[in-house]
């Protein structure tokens, strides 16, 4: 009985394995489809300094409005999109967005906010990146401390020379640069020292539940320590109680994105919800 055991186990293993593959098949084909067709939508999430409530800034986040499936969030085709190389023209795309967003801002008089995109690493270590976002800011004649660049550990972590390079040359069209999701990938000082980056982003799963969790809150204070050490910003991602915030107050972490202040959501949501205040604040 042991043995038929084992081969059902077998079986429903590689059914399960057909599925995920035929399931990815048909999101990769679609996806194909939806860059052809813009199917994707940035959504704005704020970033506030928590202790004003004052909006310093947003992350746009992508999402696919898929015909039959509805709103697809990023976890689920991300992943994907990293796979087939996707990735670069869907993140095209979002830089060109967010920049056409600026531009529609400072027409029509709304005071112009820092929003920062998330670059994937493939993106990031083409050779051609950092030529390709100045033009992109000429072509727009947008200064470019109204574009952040978040990119993750791994990033920093192939031709040093290149790396260097490039990060000046952003620097140079004055765009800050963040380590974003800090802490879950293959930080090193190293890097941290070598590269001088604007900021840090702390991961949410750090976090959570910092007010209570004595391993999340030591983790979380030497991070914000050493990044203040370094002369870099921090951002805590993922705040979403009144003690979490607390908690980051109290560590000097001032700038805080989560749904405590706001859920990533449509331009149009966002305007109606945190710029208005801004310029009804003056
Ligand atoms: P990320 O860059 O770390 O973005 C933060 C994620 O945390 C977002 O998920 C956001 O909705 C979520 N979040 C923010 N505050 C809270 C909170 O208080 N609680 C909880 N539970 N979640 C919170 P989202 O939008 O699903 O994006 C997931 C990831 O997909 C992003 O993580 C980023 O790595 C990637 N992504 C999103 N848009 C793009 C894009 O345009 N290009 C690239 N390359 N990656 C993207
Ligand atoms: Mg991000
Ligand atoms: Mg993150
Ligand atoms: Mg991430």
């Amino acid at each position: 009985r042991a043995k038929g055991e084992g081969r059902n186990i077998y079986k429903v293993y590689v059914e399960f394995m057909d599925e995920q593959n035929y399931h990815s098949f048909l999101l990769e084909r679609d996806l194909r489809k939806a860059i052809a067709n813009e199917e994707f939508v940035a959504y704005f999430q704020p970033r506030v300094d928590g202790r004003t409530g004052r909006i310093t800034g947003a992350e746009a986040l992508i999402r696919w409005m898929h015909p039959s499936l509805g709103l697809v969030s990023p976890g689920e085709f991300i992943p994907l999109a990293e796979e087939t190389g996707l990735i670069i023209p869907l993140g095209k795309w979002m830089k060109k967005k967010v920049c056409e967003q600026l531009v529609i801002w400072r027409e029509s008089g709304f005071p112009l906010l820092p929003i920062s995109v998330n670059i994937s690493s493939q993106r990031f270590l083409q050779k051609e990146f950092a030529e390709d976002v100045k033009e992109l800011l000429t072509q727009f004649q947008l200064d470019g401390k109204w574009l952040e660049l978040e990119i993750t550990e791994n990033s920093l972590m192939r031709n040093e020379e290149y790396v260097l390079q490039t990060l000046h040359e952003l620097k140079e069209m004055g765009i800050k640069i963040f380590i974003d999701d800090f802490g879950t990938g293959y930080s090193s000082f190293h890097y941290l020292k070598k590269f001088r980056l604007d900021g840090i982003k702390i991961d949410r799963s750090f976090v959570q539940n910092i007010s209570c969790e004595s391993d999340n809150a030591g983790i979380t204070v030497a991070m914000i320590q050493m990044a203040h050490h370094l002369r870099m910003d921090v951002i805590a991602e993922g705040v979403e109680t009144e003690e979490e915030l607390a908690f980051l107050l109290d560590q000097n972490c001032h700038y805080v994105q989560g749904f405590y202040f706001g859920k990533p959501c449509s331009i149009e949501e966002f305007e109606e919800k945190f710029m208005k205040k801004i310029i009804a604040k003056g």
